[in-house]
């Protein structure tokens, strides 16, 4: 089966992702990881600014990882498409790339809880541990429950920067959604529960199927 994530941004897709590659094996494929291991500064600038890289660029990353052998029983594909100029590559490359099923997850979120997600969250340097002040409070205010260090709160984690992605999803990637609506294939699931109820919804999809 191949799993393509749709989602607002912080609907979590990095995490429930990593559980279904454990979980069924198969590989998880992130543009955006894809994209960070081009040593080229161009693309990095791009990447660091949010602007559009080249579609061609993506074309030739996604192959190149998609077509190996690992991806023939099934992938889960993570910030792929973002928006219509992108419809043809992913369509082409589904047509290839094996001849399993084909399934859109679309996680929803509501900006408020978002917002919430990203702004309050606090991250240990130390050990990696992350809290968030809304949802998973540290015991004691700015410090790490597992190693007593200082808790940081990092300066991309703002409102500005999140609410400037979800009105581009919003404007470019609910037209992706819309898209593939028409095709049938896809899957709300709510991304706005914890990761565990997430998950089983999203297994419960995947059981349906059988390849
Ligand atoms: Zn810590």
């Amino acid at each position: 089966m191949n799993i393509t994530f749709i989602s607002a941004p912080a609907a979590g897709k990095g995490l429930i992702s990593s559980m279904l590659n454990e979980k069924y094996g198969f590989p998880h494929v992130s543009i955006g990881d894809l994209l960070r291991s081009v040593d080229d500064e161009n693309v990095r600038k791009q990447l660091e600014n949010g602007e559009f890289v080249d579609n061609n660029l993506i074309a030739k990353l996604l192959k190149e990882r998609l077509y190996r052998p690992d991806c023939k029983e099934g992938f889960i594909l993570d910030g792929f498409p973002r928006n219509m100029s992108q419809i043809s590559i992913y369509e082409d490359i589904c047509e290839h790339v094996n001849d399993k099923k084909n399934i859109i997850i679309v996680l929803d979120i509501p900006r408020e809880i978002g917002e919430k997600r990203i702004t309050g969250r606090r991250v240990c340097l130390n050990c990696g541990y992350v809290f968030n002040e809304y949802f998973d409070k540290p015991k004691v205010s700015g410090i790490c429950d597992h190693c007593g260090h200082e808790l940081i709160h990092r300066s991309d984690d703002n409102i500005d920067t999140y609410d400037r992605r979800y009105d581009t999803y919003l404007k470019e990637t609910k037209q992706v959604i819309d898209y593939f609506e028409t095709k049938g294939n896809v899957y709300h699931v709510d991304g706005s529960k914890s990761s565990d109820d997430t998950f089983s919804d999203i297994e419960k999809i995947i059981g349906g199927y059988d390849d």
